[in-house]
């Protein structure tokens, strides 16, 4: 009974964003993907028919122990690899039929991606870091890039840094700006694997506090961990075990 009330909670507030929005479809419409990699070594499944949609507006996280798929599955949405089978519709475009030049405009255009090891260009300023993005995307003049760069550095907190280069930020703060640079060309939808994998536990609850904050102003996030205590923060979990799905957990809201 209370299970049902949380689902229904749950469908209310999708609804809601779905209105917000106007989008009624998954964002992100993964169907029966498998993913078996071959190697010398012999052949690994390790996505073995995953059925999984991500919601406007709803703070997904993917759990599951190191192993269990998760990154692959991060790679399978984001097209930085392809699938063995299955399909993976973003936006409403087939991107399972996507060829790896196609796959990476879809992305550019629709995702913001955050990694566990920042990724970030070390020869760069903190500001032109999240100006470099919007460079490839040539949505917005040059005076656009740098407002927007120091307004998403405003909005995760190290405007201050602006100039400096990312080496001369704590681990946390380079983090943040992984996120102010994910966010560059105002993406429908943030993907982050392990983004507090290499934080400690106040800076990892900082980072997650920010994510939240980003769906509570409506952004839509589908965050990969193998933290629990993470896990929690999500308005929805599902949990990976050996590339399948063994649960899924609705929460209403997403939790402070
Ligand atoms: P997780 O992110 O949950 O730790 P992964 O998606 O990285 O899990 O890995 C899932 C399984 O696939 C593991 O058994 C891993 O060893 C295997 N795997 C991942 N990447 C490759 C690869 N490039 N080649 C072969 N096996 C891989
Ligand atoms: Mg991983």
């Amino acid at each position: 009974m209370i299970e049902q009330n949380i689902h229904s909670n749950t469908r209310e507030a999708r609804c809601k964003a779905a209105v917000r929005t106007g989008e009624t479809h998954p964002l992100i419409d993964v169907r029966n993907v498998v993913k078996i990699y071959n190697s010398l070594a012999g052949s690994v499944t390790a996505l073995q028919g995953i059925d999984l949609q991500v919601y406007a507006g709803e703070f997904l996280v993917v759990t599951g122990k190191s192993g269990s798929g998760k990154t692959t599955l991060v790679n399978m949405v984001t097209g930085l690899d392809r699938s063995t089978s299955g399909e993976i519709w973003v936006a409403g475009s087939p991107l399972h039929n996507f060829s790896m030049e196609k796959a990476a405009k879809l992305r550019g255009k629709t995702m913001g991606v955050v990694f566990q090891s920042f990724e970030l260009l070390p020869t760069l300023t903190v500001l032109q870091n999240v100006m470099l993005p919007m460079d490839f995307a040539r949505r917005y003049s040059l005076r656009e890039q740098r407002q927007r760069a120091m307004q998403l550095l405003e909005q995760v907190d190290i405007a201050e840094h602006a100039r400096k280069l990312p080496t001369a930020l704590s681990g946390g703060q380079q983090q943040r700006l992984a996120v102010a640079r994910a966010m560059a060309n105002d993406p429908t939808i943030l993907v982050a694997d392990e983004p507090t994998g290499s934080l400690d536990s106040a800076t990892a609850t900082a980072v997650i506090d920010l994510f939240v904050d980003l769906v509570r102003q409506g952004r839509t996030i589908l965050l990969v961990t193998h933290d629990k205590d993470v896990a929690k923060r999500g308005s929805r979990t599902v949990t990976l075990a050996d590339g399948e799905v063994i649960g899924v957990e609705e929460r209403e809201g997403t939790h402070a």
